[in-house]
């Protein structure tokens, strides 16, 4: 009998796949598609991902993984002007994501307790507190249920955990191209009404992410690449011109996503099941590994047996503390998008004040103001970026304030 089931095999079901196995329960992953499973997804990792993947899978296994290292975030305004900020500790990967659940599904084929069952859609039945999951002419009855069915996920639906609908309809595109990487940045390029997000994977290809609103994406579904829609970037068009792309064209959306709780009866949601807000600041994967790395710790704090209803109600009420930073980063990062002449301001400052830039990039990945505020002393030497910062927020709070 499995104690625990895991719905969908992308980074937050495997990496919580992983930790309930480690924790002594029999686990069964459900994937409707085959491994790799691939995504739309900018495969940027930040470190603070870096270190909880290291802390998931055995460093055997990652060292067959191909990524290649980045150091920081370049943005490059609408005007041209770029500016770039670096991590304090420790690098980011890019890693292209049939890499990364390879490395994720061949650490979870490792673990005895796991069993791993592809190309196989999970339907559910009963109720949250008696959840029946339905595959392949079987039936299981979990003492928990995972739900990690990704950013629409149906299992939260049925849960009745759906928050209210999101007036913000933002879509995300990727595609790979064939082209040594010009930078050991990720590098985000603004324009009136999109950003291109372009992630070093390996020594010749780079990873190129789109966001936009939806009313754009209908124009996109012709092409079957992106390199007439990158042409507004004036310093990314011309260098994709010259290379091949290597895949096909994907796309989600829209993506931000609100839920009521995260847990109830015997299912919790985590990834983006758990509600999703944007990928302006590029945390979705390192958030699925962070709340798996949650349910480890109240699954250590129990001690003797696990006690998997109290789980569903401890994770629930601790993940918003979890999530408070990336939700107030992206908001904050949110309000640039479509304020092209905003851009260009922010990046003016970053380019006076580099350390500001650098921590706000420590600040996404440590989770939080004092984490990131040491990093930021020890690096820059500045004892007033906190204070700084604050204020920053304080502004733009007043001002998202104002518009609601
Ligand atoms: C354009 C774009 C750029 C992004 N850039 C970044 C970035 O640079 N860095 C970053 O960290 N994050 C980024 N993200 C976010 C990141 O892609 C997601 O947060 C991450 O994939 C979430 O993982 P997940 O496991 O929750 O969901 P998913 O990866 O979507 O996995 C869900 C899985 O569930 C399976 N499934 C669904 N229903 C069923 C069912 N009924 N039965 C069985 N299986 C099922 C699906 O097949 C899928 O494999 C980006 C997102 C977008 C859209």
């Amino acid at each position: 009998m499995s104690e625990v089931v895991v719905v969908g095999g992308g980074p937050a079901g495997l990496s919580a796949a992983l930790i309930c196995a480690r924790r002594g329960l029999d686990t069964t992953i459900v994937e409707k598609r085959t491994f790799p499973v691939i995504k739309a997804c900018g495969e940027g990792l930040m470190p603070g991902g870096v270190d909880a993947l290291k802390h998931l899978v055995r460093q055997e296994l990652i060292n067959k993984m191909e990524y290649q290292k980045f150091s920081g975030i370049r943005y490059i305004a609408p005007n041209g002007e770029c500016t770039s900020g670096y991590f304090g500790k420790g690098d980011g990967w890019g890693i292209e994501r049939s890499e990364l659940s390879k490395l994720l599904s061949q650490a979870a084929e490792q673990e005895p307790k796991i069993k791993i069952l592809e190309n196989t859609v999970a339907t559910l039945k009963g109720s949250p507190e008696q959840p029946i999951v339905h595959f392949n002419h079987q039936t299981l009855r979990p003492n928990l249920l995972i739900a990690a069915d990704g950013l629409h996920s149906p299992i939260r639906s049925w849960a009745g955990l759906n928050g209210l609908p999101s007036k913000l309809k933002r879509w995300g595109l990727r595609q790979h191209y064939q082209i040594t990487p010009w930078t050991n940045l990720v590098e985000v390029h603004w324009s009136k009404d999109m950003e291109a997000y372009v992630t070093p994977v390996s020594p010749n290809t780079v990873g190129v992410a789109i966001l936009s609103r939806r009313e754009l994406i209908s124009s996109w579904q012709k092409p079957i690449s992106l390199k007439e829609t990158v042409q507004v970037f004036s310093n990314l068009g011309p260098k994709l011109l010259l290379s091949e792309a290597k895949d096909q064209l994907i796309g989600i959306g829209p993506l931000h996503q609100t839920v009521k709780r995260t847990g109830t009866g015997k299912v919790v949601l985590v990834g983006d099941a758990a509600g999703y807000l944007d990928a302006i600041t590029g945390e979705g994967i390192s958030n699925a590994m962070e709340q798996a790395l949650l349910v480890d710790r109240i699954l250590e704090k129990q001690k003797e047996k696990p006690r998997l209803d109290e789980l569903v109600i401890d994770y629930s009420n601790q993940l918003p503390a979890l999530m408070r930073s990336y939700y107030w980063l992206t908001r904050l990062t949110l309000l640039l998008h479509r304020r092209p002449s905003l851009v260009n301001q922010v990046v003016k400052v970053f380019q006076k004040t580099p350390w500001l830039f650098n921590y706000l990039l420590d600040l996404n990945s440590a989770r939080s103001f004092s984490e990131a505020a040491s990093h930021s002393l020890q690096i820059h030497g500045r004892n007033h970026g906190s204070e700084l910062l604050k204020a920053f927020i304080r502004r733009s709070i007043g001002e998202i304030r104002k518009k609601s």
